[in-house]
């Protein structure tokens, strides 16, 4: 005969992972020096200040010759990013930029394309590749 006990014990919920709840800390949107970080190595690449918009717009997509689609920001700077290779305007999305491939300095992550008309530029981010910081890191 089974006669086993089935005394149920309140055993408490011991899973680990499910007492680590983070809270995330306020972002502050006014702050003017947030930057977008390199995805890959964490490298400071553009100031959220820094957007402009393009055409009438900040954000833009776009598909490349391979068929590759391309989420990208504008921004009037980057810093943290260094445009490499040859100018070419062949299949530009931009009508009168030519434009250059840009790198993160740091770690070489290929962060967007520098375009350039005669009197005006701009960086064309690919937004998926970047991180928000953080407000309130320090060390
Ligand atoms: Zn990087």
């Amino acid at each position: 005969m089974f006669n086993q006990a089935a005394l149920q014990k309140g055993e408490a919920d011991q899973t680990a992972a499910a007492v680590h709840a983070r809270e995330h800390s306020k972002q502050q949107d006014m702050d003017p020096d947030e930057w977008l970080l390199c995805g890959i190595c964490g490298n400071r690449i553009a100031r959220t200040a820094d957007r402009v918009a393009v055409e009438g717009q900040h954000e833009h997509r776009h598909v490349n010759p391979e068929g590759i689609a391309f989420h990208i920001g504008c921004f009037a700077g980057a810093p943290g990013g260094s445009p490499v290779g040859e100018e070419s305007s062949y299949f530009s999305w931009f009508r009168g930029y030519s434009w250059r491939v840009l790198l993160c300095t740091a770690c070489g992550l290929h962060l967007g394309w520098l375009f350039v008309s005669s009197g005006h530029q701009f960086h064309g981010l690919i937004l998926s590749r970047m991180v928000q910081e953080q407000g309130n890191i320090s060390h």
